[in-house]
C-alpha cells in the first residue's frame, strides 16, 4: 500500500500481517503432501494441524470439528447443506435465512428456493425474533444467520436465535467472518452449531477459511469428494501455505484482540463525531451492539459511488454498501432490508478501521470528507451532481 494512503476498508480485506507472511514463507518451501506418511509429509501435516490447533482454540471447539475450506464463502456453502443433524435427531429439511447475509448465504446453498424462508429485521438491522418464531413453525430448519453485519457492523442476538432454533429442532449456522478477530467468540457460549470464519478479514492470506462445527453435529454433507482429507468432509489437497498463514494470523489477532477492539472503538467513535458535524449525516445501526471497527453512515442526496471516488481521489480507501453489478449501482440489500428507500439505500458510505490505524488517518479521512462534503453537498442542492 502507497504510504501516503489511508486504508479504511477492512471489512473488504486486510493487509497481510507479518507473522502469516513470515509463516506463508516458510510452509512455500516444504515439499510433502501432509497425506504422506514421509517426514516431508508429515512436516506438512504439522504445519496444517497446528493451524487448526490456533483456530479451534480461537473459538473454543475442538480441533477435530475445524474443517478448512477456500474461504468464507466456500464455508457459508458447505453448512448449507440439507442432512444436517445433532445426535440422533431428525435431519433437517428447509433452510432460513436472514434478509441482510452475505450473497454466498442469500444464493441458499443446497436447498431449493420453496424450502428457504428469509426472516425480516428491525429498521436497526437485528434479526425480527417475533418474525423467526413464526418460521421456525414446522420441519426442523437449518437457520443461517450472521454474528456481525458486514455493511452496518451490527452485532445480532446469536444465543437469543441458537435458543429459539434449537428449542424448534433446528439448528444455527453463523457466518462470523467479520466478527472473528474483532471480537471474541465462543462457538458454545454463541451455542451456534456451524461457525464459517475466513483468513483475510484478519491478516492471513486470501483465499483460505474454515467451517467449525460443535460437538455433536453430524450429517455434513461434502462439496468437493475425493482424496478424504479434513476426515472426508472437504476433498483435496490442503493449501499448506494458506492455512499456515491463516494459523499465524489468528494466533496474532487473539493476541492483541482486547487491546485492538479498544483503540479501534475510540477511533471509530472519533470518526464518528466528526463525521456528524456534517448536517444530515445518518449513521446507520447506531443505537445497537456494533463492531469496533465499523461505521455506515449516509447523507440523503449524496450518492455512495461519488462519494467513493471523491475519498479515493483524496487518497482514501473507502466503500460505499451498494453493491456494483454490469456498471450500475444497486441499492444495498442490507439498508433495504431495514426499510430504508432506493435513495438511501444507495448512499450508505463504510469506513472500516483495522489494527494499524491511527488518530492521524481518522483525521485525515475527516480532512477529506469536510471538504468533500463542502462540494458535494452543495452540488447536490443545486442537483448538479450528475457533472461529478
Ligand atoms: N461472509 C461475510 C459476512 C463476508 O463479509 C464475506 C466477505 O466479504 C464472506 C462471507 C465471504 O468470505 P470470503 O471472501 O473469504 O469468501
Amino acid at each position: 500500500m502507497a504510504r501516503d494512503r489511508v486504508y479504511l476498508d477492512w471489512n473488504a480485506t486486510t493487509p497481510l500481517r507479518p507473522e502469516a507472511r513470515a509463516a506463508m514463507t516458510a510452509a512455500w518451501d516444504l515439499a510433502g503432501n501432509p497425506s504422506s506418511v514421509h517426514a516431508e509429509g508429515r512436516q506438512a501435516r504439522r504445519l496444517v494441524e497446528d493451524a487448526r490447533a490456533a483456530i479451534a482454540a480461537a473459538v473454543g471447539a475442538d480441533p477435530r470439528n475445524v474443517v478448512f475450506t477456500s474461504g468464507g464463502t466456500e464455508a457459508n456453502a458447505l453448512a448449507l447443506g440439507p442432512g444436517l443433524r445433532r445426535g440422533g435427531g431428525q435431519a433437517i429439511e428447509k433452510l432460513v435465512i436472514s434478509s441482510i447475509e452475505h450473497a454466498s448465504v442469500l444464493s441458499g446453498g443446497r436447498f431449493a428456493a420453496g424450502d428457504t424462508a428469509m426472516v425480516r429485521v428491525t429498521d436497526s438491522g437485528l434479526v425480527d425474533l417475533d418474525h423467526l418464531r413464526v418460521l421456525l413453525d414446522g420441519p426442523p430448519a437449518l437457520v443461517s444467520v450472521m454474528l456481525a453485519n458486514n455493511e452496518t457492523g451490527a452485532l445480532q442476538p446469536v444465543t437469543e436465535i441458537a435458543e429459539l432454533v434449537h428449542q424448534a429442532g433446528g439448528l444455527l449456522h453463523v457466518d462470523a467472518v467479520q466478527a472473528f478477530g474483532k471480537i471474541l467468540i465462543d462457538i458454545s457460549a454463541l451455542k451456534a452449531d456451524l461457525l464459517s470464519i475466513s483468513a483475510h478479514k484478519i491478516g492471513g492470506p486470501k483465499g483460505v477459511g474454515a467451517l467449525v462445527l460443535a460437538e455433536g453435529v453430524a450429517g455434513l454433507d461434502a462439496l468437493l469428494r475425493g482424496g478424504g482429507q479434513e476426515l472426508g468432509r472437504r476433498a483435496g489437497t490442503e493449501n499448506v501455505p494458506g492455512i499456515a498463514g491463516f494459523g499465524a494470523a489468528v494466533r496474532a489477532v487473539m493476541a492483541g484482540l482486547d487491546e485492538d477492539a479498544a483503540r479501534m472503538e475510540q477511533l471509530r467513535d472519533r470518526l464518528e463525531e466528526g463525521l456528524r458535524q456534517t448536517r444530515g449525516v445518518f449513521v446507520f445501526s447506531q443505537n445497537v451492539p456494533r463492531l469496533p471497527n465499523t461505521t455506515l453512515f449516509a447523507v440523503p442526496g449524496l450518492k455512495a459511488e461519488t462519494a467513493v471516488i471523491g475519498f479515493d481521489l483524496e487518497g482514501i480507501a473507502v466503500s460505499s454498501g451498494s453493491a456494483c453489478s454490469s456498471g450500475k449501482v444497486q441499492p444495498s440489500h442490507v439498508l433495504e432490508a431495514m426499510g430504508f428507500g432506493p435513495e438511501l439505500a444507495k448512499s450508505g458510505l463504510r469506513l472500516s478501521l483495522g489494527w494499524s490505524t491511527s488518530v492521524a488517518e481518522v483525521d485525515r479521512c475527516l480532512e477529506a470528507w469536510r471538504k468533500l462534503s463542502g462540494t458535494l453537498l452543495k452540488l447536490s442542492d443545486e442537483t448538479q451532481l450528475e457533472r461529478f
